[in-house]
């Protein structure tokens, strides 16, 4: 079974574009060029990433930003790059519940974009960063031209609904201690960083119970050493402690995560 260490190594990182770039598909040859951060960008053969990169924006998202409401038309597909985006189911249009996140390795908005055009979840960035984005419409026309695209698509997709599915029975079954500490770490593998900016507010929605129940879940976890945290900031201490304190789950996220 790979360490998180080890699925940190197989995201892409920032590289040096005077690394080999025939060799380094991050490069893809433009040393002038930032490497590409979003892995499902990073895997398009070369030309087919070169003929999406005019039609793709550079965007940063910051923290508590609302890429789309529930019911809100798809205007464009999001592909995370130091960023992270939390889909939110919301139930009589005042509770919510995180459903899914995606970082580097996915991409948001792309299944609605291609069936319904609206949202029915809403995705809300829990990480400020950078992201590439581009036109729902545009995304839609490209898809028909890249047999790569769509295969990294469908790929992604499949990742993303056993993440759901998981969520739904974790939510259900697993204490919050046990999912929070699953949850920092699928941060912290996305981010790259044992240090991150989380509200309690914030994962209350995420894990579906109260603030004081996170509260108390955090304090636990504070307790063994294994987190700190001090107005929003966290900070993992103890990451292989962490892994053990978190749920079954987590083992499931990861595998997901690095497969492609
Ligand atoms: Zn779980």
């Amino acid at each position: 079974m790979a360490t998180p260490q080890a699925v940190a190594r197989d995201l892409p990182k920032p590289r040096s574009p005077r690394e080999n770039p025939r060799e380094n598909p991050m490069v893809m040859g433009m040393a002038d060029r930032p490497p590409i951060a979003n892995a499902l960008l990073a895997a398009l053969p070369r030309p087919d990433y070169q003929r999406l990169l005019p039609k793709l924006e550079p965007v940063r998202l910051a923290f508590g930003e609302v890429l789309h409401e529930p019911g809100d038309e798809v205007r464009h597909v999001y592909f995370p790059g130091d960023s992270l985006v939390s889909l939110l189911t919301v139930i009589d249009r005042r509770l919510a519940l995180e459903v899914g996140l995606i970082g580097r390795e996915g991409m948001v908005g792309s299944a609605f974009a291609m069936g319904t055009g609206q949202s029915p979840v809403r995705a809300l960035v829990q990480g400020a960063g950078n992201a590439m984005r581009i036109e729902a419409a545009i995304f839609r026309k490209e898809l028909r031209h890249s047999v790569s695209l769509q295969r990294e698509m469908h790929l992604y997709h499949n990742t993303l609904m056993i993440q759901f599915a998981q969520t739904a029975a974790c939510n259900r079954f697993h204490v919050v201690a046990a999912r929070l500490a699953r949850r920092l770490l699928m941060t912290r593998d996305r981010l790259s960083s044992d240090h991150f900016r989380l509200t309690h507010e914030f994962l209350g929605h995420m894990l579906g119970v109260r603030r004081v129940g996170v509260t108390k879940a955090a304090h636990a976890l504070k307790k063994r050493k294994l987190i700190d945290y001090s107005r929003g900031n966290i900070a993992i201490l103890n990451g292989r402690g962490l892994e053990s304190a978190a749920c079954s789950c987590y083992e499931i996220f990861k595998d997901r995560t690095i497969k492609e």
